[in-house]
Order: C-alpha cells, then structure tokens, then sequence
C-alpha cells in the first residue's frame, strides 16, 4: 500500500508486478536470483549454507580464477599500486597497466587499436553508441544481450533490429538504407542464454557487400574457440575482416572489466568523447593485471579450450541420455528449454539441493520468453563431476 508521506505518486508502484512474480517464485523454495555463495572453494566447487555444491553456471570457462600465475599477478598489482585507480582514464586512471593490456590485446588478436574499459558493459555502451552518431545506421540482431541494446539507446544513431543469426535478413534490411550515413552491424559470437553461434563468415560478407562495419561482441566465445581461445571469429577464418570485436574480462579472462578492438586506428579517437569510457573509474590495478596474466596463460599455456570443448561434450551427451535435450549443438553454454518458469525454478532448486548450481534464466531475460535452465562448462571440471552434474539431471522428478 501506498503509504502517502506527501508524495505526490507512489515510485516504487512499477516494481509491484515484478515483486508478485519473485514472491511465487519464492514459495518453490531458495529464491535462484542474488544466491550467495558463502565460500569459493576452486573454480568448480563452492560452500552453499554449509554444505559444498558443484558450480555448473558461472562463466569461468577456462578456469583461471585459480590459477596461481593469475592470482599472484594480482596480488603483486595490488602489492605494487594498491587496491584502486581512483580516477577516470583521461584523468588519473591510466597506469602503465593499462596501456601495457591494450597493447597485448593488439597483439593478441592483430588489431591496430585496443581500448581497455572497466566492465564489459561499458565496453558495449561506449563504442556502440560513439561509433554510431547521428544520421548513423545500427543494424543489430535481435537476440542481442542488454549491453548491446543500451549502447543502442545511448546512440543518436538510427537503430534497427533484423533476425536472429539471419544474414538474409540483414541483407535485406541493409538493402533499404539510403546511402547516406555509416552503417554499423553489431552481432554476437556465442550467444550467452541458447548458446548457438552465429555465422560470422556470412555476416562479413554481406557487410563488405553493403558497405557496413561489422562489430562482434566476442564476450563469450573468446578464451573457447579459435586459435588460443581468440575467438569465433578466429575459428571461422575471419579474424581480419572483422573491423570491431569487444569482449569481457569477466569470464575467460577471470578478471572484470573489458575490451574493444580493431583493425582501425580511428578507434582510438573515440577515448576523447566516449561518456562511459571518460565518466568513470578505470580498472583497478589487480583487474588488469589478473587480465593480463590470464590473456598469457591463453596464448602460452596449456590449450584449455580443448578441454573445455571435450567436458562440454560430455555433458551435452550425458544430458541428452537423461532426456534433457539441449537448445543448440554442443559448446561452453548448454542451454535446456523447460515447459515453463515453475518448472524450471522446481527443478533448479531440487538440483541444488542435489549439490548441483546452475543458472535459471527466465523471461524477460531469455529469448522467445523461453525458461532455461542454463549450464557453463570449465575446463577445470573434472570428468567426474561432470558425470555428478548428469545424475543430479536424472534424479530430477
Ligand atoms: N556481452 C555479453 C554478450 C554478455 O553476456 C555480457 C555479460 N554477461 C557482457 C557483454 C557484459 O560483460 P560484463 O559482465 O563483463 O560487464
């Protein structure tokens, strides 16, 4: 109720339907969304009221969130520089660091210009809505994740939306612009919620083709696919044509923050009006030197993503064995369609009681308002747990 203190209307009225929906979700039991975990114990394991539960749904594809070159590059950041930047890049906030990670980051995927960012989000939201301006076209899938629609919305660019992983209608919507004005096609790698694909080598061709900029927000694909997890694009033979690819720290790389590079030099230009990469605090110094040890173990340590592929795998099989047939081929996201949200939140609860964490992902955030249950796989799993993490599916009633 609205309790009238001399408001003229009561703010907190829009969140009633969303609060109803959280409340019926809560009556089936441990409420699945801002879950605590009480102890990290290793990239795969956690503490969870006491009792230790298998991690299947955080992201950490190749595992490093543990890894001791990852975790002393940190810590000696942290012994070096201290815990925090205190200031925005253009002002106080670029450390040696900082320019030392782009410059990996060039290297790494032979760009010509790497921008570093505080979060991947704001990765998204700066070099979207600064590379499409007025009289600009943006022309984006529409399964696109939040980041890419709010950079969208922060744009004075035109935007348009075309099919889902669907080239032809690209083409088709590319074919109606008037000539003038850029045109800037944003799609993604590996699609965070179904975890399909998409076809970058057909989506550069139709945006040579119709004289667009293709940029590729790789913030899931890169460290799982490619030559020394470089990406999808990497995978699919069109790294170079690429012209933007952004990413995060967040998962591969076990770190927060993120990136966007490519094979302009004008993108560095964009660091003088960019508001979400000039208003706000760099990466702390352990963020980007947990980065930059991370993109190392990637491109000089043991081929992870060959075991990430080779648990995913596994699991995608035994799964489909339980009778939990998943959305797309196998990958690091494997994603299950339930009938419906009860059932997806029933049954999320009962694996966890079972030991067993993965993400329940419910509409509005899911494509098609479909309910998933969605796993992510490590390379740190072992093939046991894997197997746990099947049984737990098939005990499910
Ligand atoms: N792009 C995609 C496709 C994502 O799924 C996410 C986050 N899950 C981001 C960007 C944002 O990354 P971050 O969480 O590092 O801000």
């Amino acid at each position: 109720m609205f309790d009238s203190d001399a408001k003229k209307s009561d703010i907190f009225e829009k969140f009633e339907k969303v609060g109803q929906r959280a409340e019926a979700v809560l009556s089936l039991g441990k409420l699945p969304f801002g879950m605590t975990f009480d102890k990290i114990l290793s990239p795969t394991r956690a503490l969870v009221d006491g009792r230790e539960i298998i991690l299947a749904g955080t992201n950490n594809y190749l595992g490093l969130t543990f890894s001791e070159a990852v975790k002393s590059a940190a810590i000696d950041a942290i012994a070096r520089q201290g815990t925090a930047t205190t200031g925005s890049r253009l002002a106080n906030g670029t450390f040696r660091e900082h320019i030392d990670l782009e410059e990996d980051l060039k290297t790494f995927f032979r760009a010509k210009s790497a921008v570093v960012f505080t979060t991947g989000y704001q990765a998204n939201l700066a070099a979207i809505s600064t590379l499409a301006g007025r009289g600009d076209h943006l022309l984006i899938d529409a399964d696109s994740h939040a980041c890419i629609y709010d950079g969208c919305r922060l744009s004075d660019a035109e935007t348009i939306r075309f099919r889902h992983n669907s080239p032809e209608d690209l083409a088709k919507r590319l074919a109606r612009l008037p000539d003038e004005g850029a045109r800037l096609v944003v799609v993604e790698g590996l699609y965070s919620m179904l975890g399909d694909v998409a076809p970058l080598d057909e989506f550069v061709a139709v945006a040579h083709e119709h004289g667009a900029y293709l940029y590729v927000d790789e913030a899931h694909s890169v460290g799982c696919y490619g030559d020394r997890g470089r990406g999808l694009a990497d995978a699919l033979g069109v790294l170079d044509k690429i012209d933007f690819l952004s990413g995060t720290f967040s998962k591969s790389f076990a770190s927060i923050g993120g990136f966007c590079v490519s094979r302009h030099s004008g993108l560095d230009l964009m660091r003088l009006v960019s508001r979400p990469y000039l208003f706000t605090a760099s990466g702390s110094p352990s963020n980007v030197a947990a980065a930059r040890a991370a993109m190392g173990e990637m491109m000089h340590g043991p081929d992870l993503s060959r075991e990430l592929m080779a648990r995913a795998h596994q699991l995608h099989a035994g799964l489909a064995a339980a009778g939990f047939a998943a959305a797309s081929p196998p990958g690091p996201i494997i994603a299950l369609p339930r009938p419906d949200e009860l059932t997806a939140v029933r049954e999320w609860n009962q694996l966890l009681a079972a030991g067993i964490y993965v993400n329940l992902a419910v509409p509005p955030a899911t494509p098609h308002a479909k309910s998933l249950l969605r796993l992510s796989v490590s390379a740190a799993h072992s093939a046991e747990e894997i197997d746990a993490i099947i049984s737990a599916f098939r005990d499910l009633t």
